[in-house]
């Protein structure tokens, strides 16, 4: 290259013929080649964006392979297995074909769990988007308020969204957002008071715009605006919300549809849908959503609603064994890399399920019954030397727990 005349490396003009010529270290570039490869950066980061925006299942992907990922996770659920499995395939399906069905706009369908705490709501909701591999966030409803009250607003759980995906904001528009607790936001009573329920339906009616799809200014650091904060724009039209509540004491309201319809002409119908062997959750409508207090605005726009069974003592003793990270393969694993075999014994199992019954945790109380068995033993057994098995039996698991805080709890 000659040093005194140079020339654009990229289309060869020398410095007569261009406007202006910008050294490298090995050549140089003029304005008009600059402007074009520009061009061509900017062509390749949309099509990389839309790429983005274009997220759809994997190929092949039906409802089945859905549900069966999540029994790989998940016991028992079935019928809400059922319709996540059918919810997601829809919502994945119209994010892919809604710009090229152009006569029928297909909605969202996000979704309404009910069902007592421990019961795998979470749970499902995590998996998922585990299974999906997109952003995921819990957030807690109580934690809300109208805004102007003291509390967090509603767009703060996008906040939570861009930070799990380091403010991607085009991944966080893919994600599902897990919305804890629903049933605490019920209005008080039918009667809408002359007090304000700041908790309640303000907060409900905060929700709408975005359980159906807007564009919402989001506080990066989540809590509340501050007029100096930078807001990050966020679309919510193909975010997928689940909710999740235990509605205490819905039961009574749907025997109560239930056992009033039986009056009416179709009360054979109703007999036998009462009969069955199905809990009363199974029953559960939107109506009977709407009579425990969430406005029907809301309910309209959580379209899929399913229910979770209360857990048996038999599913309590499949979740400690058969869950791909079921918990005591967690501690045979532990165990294991000490060298050591666990053994639980049948009876011992039983006795933990029996304890988490008892607690009423649901699922969630069977670690820490677990830890209080086995913390003395992880304890000690790695200082001891020469020990190659732990066997759990029944009586070793009653003497652990007599020791613990359960037992003080129980007699409080
Ligand atoms: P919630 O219904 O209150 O949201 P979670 O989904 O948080 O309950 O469940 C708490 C824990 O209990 C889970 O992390 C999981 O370990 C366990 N669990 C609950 N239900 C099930 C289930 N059906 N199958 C397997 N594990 C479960």
């Amino acid at each position: 290259m000659d040093s005194h005349n140079p020339k654009c490396s990229f289309c060869g003009k020398d410095k007569s013929e261009a406007l202006l010529l910008i050294a490298g270290t090995h050549g140089h570039i003029c304005e008009s080649c600059v402007e074009q490869a520009n061009e061509i950066v900017l062509k390749e980061l949309k099509t990389e964006v839309e790429d983005k925006s274009d997220f759809s299942l994997p190929e092949n992907i039906t409802p089945g392979h859905i549900k069966s990922y999540l029994d790989d996770y998940i016991i028992g659920q079935d019928q809400a297995k059922k319709y996540l499995s059918v919810a997601v395939y829809n919502h994945y399906k119209r994010l892919k074909y809604n710009r090229a069905i152009e006569d029928v706009e297909i909605e969202k369908s996000n979704i309404l769990f009910v069902g007592e705490t421990g019961t795998g709501k979470t749970l499902l909701a995590k998996t998922i988007a585990k299974f999906l591999d997109v952003p995921f966030a819990i957030v807690d409803a109580t934690v809300f308020t109208e805004a102007g009250y003291v509390g967090e607003d509603v767009e703060s759980m996008l906040s939570r969204l861009l930070q799990v995906c380091d403010y991607n904001v085009e991944a966080a528009e893919r994600g599902i957002v897990y919305i804890d607790e629903i049933d605490k936001i019920a209005r008080k009573s039918d009667n809408p008071s002359i007090t304000r329920d700041v908790s309640g339906e303000g907060v409900q009616q905060a929700l709408l715009k975005m359980l159906e799809g807007t564009e919402v200014h989001v506080p990066p650091q989540g809590g509340r605006k501050h007029p100096e904060q930078k807001l990050i724009n966020v679309n919510t039209k193909n975010i997928l919300f689940i909710c999740g509540g235990a509605f205490a004491g819905i039961e009574k309201i749907i025997s109560k549809r239930l056992n009033t319809h039986v009056i009416g002409f179709n009360n054979r119908v109703q007999e036998e849908l009462i009969k069955d062997d199905q809990p009363l959750l199974s029953h559960v409508m939107h109506q009977d959503i709407k009579r425990f207090g969430l406005i029907p605005e809301l309910i309209g726009r959580l379209p899929v609603l399913t229910y979770l069974s209360p857990l048996s003592l038999d599913t309590m003793v499949r979740i400690l064994r058969e869950p791909k990270n079921a918990l005591l393969k967690q501690y045979e694993k532990l165990f294991e890399l000490e060298g050591i075999n666990l053994v639980f014994e049948e009876d011992a199992i039983s006795f933990v399920a029996e304890q988490a019954m008892d607690f009423g945790l649901g699922a969630r109380g069977l670690r820490s019954i677990c830890e209080e068995i086995l913390t003395d033993a992880m304890f000690d057994l790695p200082s001891e030397e020469g020990i190659k098995e732990f066997v759990v039996t029944k009586e070793y698991a009653q003497k652990q727990m007599q020791k613990s805080k359960f037992a003080k709890l129980k007699v409080a």
